[in-house]
């Protein structure tokens, strides 16, 4: 039997008797309403009420958050008109009298996003002619799906300052219980569902209708701010993300703790980070070409001192405990160019080690694979030249060892 709930979500939003000096730990007072029903459902349990407070997820908005007699709301529902409240499946819950409690800063949140979204969408139309095909509030992010290519800057700057007009002069939202029949008197947006008896019509008074079941504000002023964080190409549309309300606060200080991070780590003025950031940069960019010059030179000396070890296209071997892979490679590199011999190199602060030789027709794998494999080493190559990583230090010697008198085989063989 269908459990017909009475719905008190768009009267009740839990801020009743408030002061507004709650911020954001809002808390509502509890809510009297009677359990009738107990369901499975998907691993969950479902409660139906009597009379409920909680918004069941539709028209783009999450459901609503919050308790029941101390249980925490999963999730809110509504399935062939019927209001399913989802709690743990283990909740100790059965019929009968039960007090409801509303996450009414979340649900406050949620309100004031789809407030925003119906602003944002609105705006749009009204300055760029281009309508909202989908959207989705976020529990950080909204997004909203826009028929259109690429904004410019420019414009997304117009529709953030247009609806910022808006929310200062502080316009009405009003919402119209309309038979279908009426609906032609109204501007509308979007579509509206079909089969209803009744349509829900959001109005921001003269600006903006759109058949909505959401929650919203009772003026713009409530929105509070309205804030464009991005467009992007999405589908052939362009998928424009937003935020309203506190959460602009919250951005904004975040960014500014971000820019002060920043600021203070590389010691540039907070209001001069951009320039900052980007003559480091430059400056950056500058020191790695003269490193690099510095460590071809070192190279060089280097290489031409392994040389100086090489008997007569032996095999060179050395490990090294202060120049990193990448370097002892600079030096296997600029010595191979020099030499026939094999260069068996090591980087002791980085475990690795290298074999390289420049002659042609070398398989070094062939070679020294088993004896990885033995040691358990992982590494791989091909022709003339392999890397790997060292084994521990207690078999170290003895694999270098044994690498040496395997490659030094080659080294005689021509
Ligand atoms: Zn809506």
């Amino acid at each position: 039997m269908t459990v017909r709930t009475e719905r008190l979500y768009y009267e009740y939003t839990g801020t009743e008797g408030r002061t507004g000096t709650e911020g954001a730990s809002l808390s509502a007072a509890p809510f009297s309403a009677n359990i009738l029903e107990l369901r499975e459902r998907d691993g969950r349990l479902a409660l139906l009420l009597d009379r409920t407070i909680f918004y069941p997820e539709g028209g783009g908005q999450s459901g609503d958050r919050g308790s029941i007699n101390n249980v925490p709301l999963i999730d809110v529902k509504e399935e062939g008109g019927e209001i399913l409240h989802l709690v743990d499946h283990d909740a100790k819950l059965e019929n009968g009298p039960a007090l409801l409690v509303l996450d009414a800063a979340r649900r406050r949140d949620f309100t004031v996003q789809h407030s925003g979204q119906h602003l944002l969408s609105g705006t749009i139309v009204r300055l760029l002619s281009a309508p909202t095909v989908s959207m989705h509030l976020g529990e950080e992010y909204n997004t909203i799906d826009v028929e259109r290519g690429e904004f410019s800057t420019e414009e997304l700057i117009a529709v953030e300052e247009a609806a910022a007009g808006v929310i200062e002069a502080d316009f009405p939202i009003i919402i119209h219980l309309c038979p279908p029949e009426d609906l032609r008197s109204f501007p509308l947006r979007k579509t509206p569902p079909q089969g209803e008896e009744l349509v829900r019509v959001v109005e921001i008074r003269g600006h903006d209708f759109s058949p909505c079941c959401g929650t919203h504000c009772s003026s713009t002023g409530g929105i509070g701010m309205l804030r464009v964080l991005g467009a992007e190409k999405y589908k052939g549309m362009t998928r424009v993300t937003f935020i309203a309300g506190r959460r602009v606060l919250v951005d904004s200080r975040r960014r500014r703790h971000e820019a002060e991070t920043v600021s203070r780590a590389l010691k540039i003025p907070v209001n001069g980070i951009a320039a900052g950031v980007l003559a480091l940069n430059e400056r950056s960019k500058d020191m790695e070409k003269k490193l690099s010059v510095l460590k071809n030179a070192e190279a060089r000396r280097e290489a031409e001192d392994l040389l100086r070890d090489a008997a007569s296209g032996g095999l060179i071997q050395r490990l090294y405990a202060d120049h990193d892979m990448e370097d002892v490679l600079l030096i296997g590199r600029t010595a191979q160019k020099k030499t026939a011999a094999v260069l068996l190199l090591a980087s002791e602060p980085d475990g690795k080690f290298a074999a390289l030789c420049s002659r042609k027709g070398v398989d070094i794998k062939a070679l020294i694979g088993e004896t990885c494999e033995t040691y358990g080493v992982q590494g791989g190559g091909g022709g003339g030249f392999f890397q790997g990583l060292l084994p521990p230090a207690g078999t170290r010697q003895n694999f270098l060892d044994e690498l040496s008198r395997k490659l030094s085989a080659l080294s005689f063989v021509s």
